[in-house]
């Protein structure tokens, strides 16, 4: 970053701005390098405001929720990284029923929480989803046969060059594991989203939260990871694949591909994003050599790669959908 931008920030953030921040803390696979500058927000309006002000400074924004899906370089990434605790959650009942109502930094485990802890039911599946609901929005995340979209009802979306207005389930065009916001070239920020719910059971809703934790529990390996790398193929497990080439339990620096999970890698001795890129691309290649397809990946690299990695990264994400 120019020393006239940095600056600039200082001036319009003054105590707020950090510098030079590790991200790898802000992330669940605990890798990656520096942000130049980075600002923590703790409602919505201040993350409306913020990312306003660094958009007229004209500065590259990246806003983070959770850190769980995303590879962020060892180089870092440059511009402004906004790191989203705007966490306000509020139930509503209208004339169409129930809604949760919550700020995109909460956490959507939270989000699944007190609905429950209300009797309400139907976000059950949101219990164990690490992120946060700006995250879940952009990703159309989901667990258990039950996605984002499934209870999303509106959001309020931040648009750089056409300001602040209400999205639709509809004008979300939401697809597996994407939205709009993340198809579109310009720079979208989401601010609040409601969720439909309805009147439950409560002890049904806890049932139902234990039985998916012990199924995380049973499937999911420990330690730093960023979930499942990479989509199932049609009709098949990507684990399975990786597992079929002989990948399970290889290292690469301190990353592993798990012994316990082949579509998960973690990050077991302090591993950096290029161990980790080095595992990916190993289970690229070995399943296109026995398969003949490309894994379509469901995280994304994140800051400063170089330009083989963020063309071979797009390779694998165009392929797969083609095939
Ligand atoms: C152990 C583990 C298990 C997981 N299991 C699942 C699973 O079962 N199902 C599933 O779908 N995913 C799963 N994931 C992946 C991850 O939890 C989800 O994709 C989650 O929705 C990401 O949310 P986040 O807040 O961490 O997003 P981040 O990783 O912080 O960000 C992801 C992307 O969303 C963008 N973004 C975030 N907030 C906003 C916002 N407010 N406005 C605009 N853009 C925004 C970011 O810029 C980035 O491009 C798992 C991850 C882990 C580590």
């Amino acid at each position: 970053m120019l020393d006239s931008q940095l600056s600039a920030l200082r001036e319009k953030f003054a105590t707020r701005l950090q510098e030079n921040v590790r991200l790898k803390n802000y992330t669940t696979i605990r890798a990656g390098g520096i942000a130049d500058a980075l600002l923590i927000v703790y409602d919505a309006d201040e993350l409306e405001r913020f990312t306003k002000i660094v958009w007229e400074l004209d500065l590259p924004i990246l806003i983070l929720g959770g850190g769980s899906n995303i590879l962020v370089s060892d180089r870092g990434v440059r511009g402004v990284v906004v790191i989203n605790h705007a966490h306000n959650i509020s139930i509503h009942e209208s004339d169409d029923g129930f809604c949760v109502h919550a700020e995109s930094g909460a956490l959507m485990s939270k989000v699944a929480r007190l609905a429950i802890n209300r009797h309400l039911a139907g976000l059950e599946w949101a219990a164990t989803l690490p992120g946060t609901v700006g995250g879940a929005v952009f990703g159309n995340a989901g667990c258990f046969g039950k996605e984002t979209s499934h209870n999303f009802m509106q959001a309020e979306i931040l648009h750089r060059y056409k300001g602040k207005s209400i999205y639709t389930n509809q004008d979300m065009a939401f697809e597996y594991r994407s939205s709009i916001l993340k198809r579109a070239e310009e720079p979208f920020v989401a601010l609040t989203a409601d969720f439909s719910v309805c009147p439950g059971d409560r002890e049904e809703s806890e049932m139902k939260v234990e039985t998916y934790r012990q199924r995380r529990l049973k499937n999911q390996p420990p330690g730093p990871s960023m979930g499942s790398i990479f989509r199932n193929p049609p009709e098949e497990k990507a684990g399975r694949l990786i597992e079929s080439v002989g990948l399970k339990g290889i290292t690469h620096g301190g990353a592993e591909i798990s012994s316990q999970h082949g579509n998960f890698i973690i990050n077991s001795s302090n591993g950096s994003a290029q161990d980790i890129w080095y595992l990916i691309q190993t289970i690229e290649n070995k399943v296109h050599q026995k398969y003949g397809i490309f894994l379509h990946p469901e995280i994304e690299l994140i800051g400063d790669w170089d330009a083989q990695t963020v063309q071979e990264f797009a390779r694998y994400q165009t392929v797969q959908e083609n095939a």
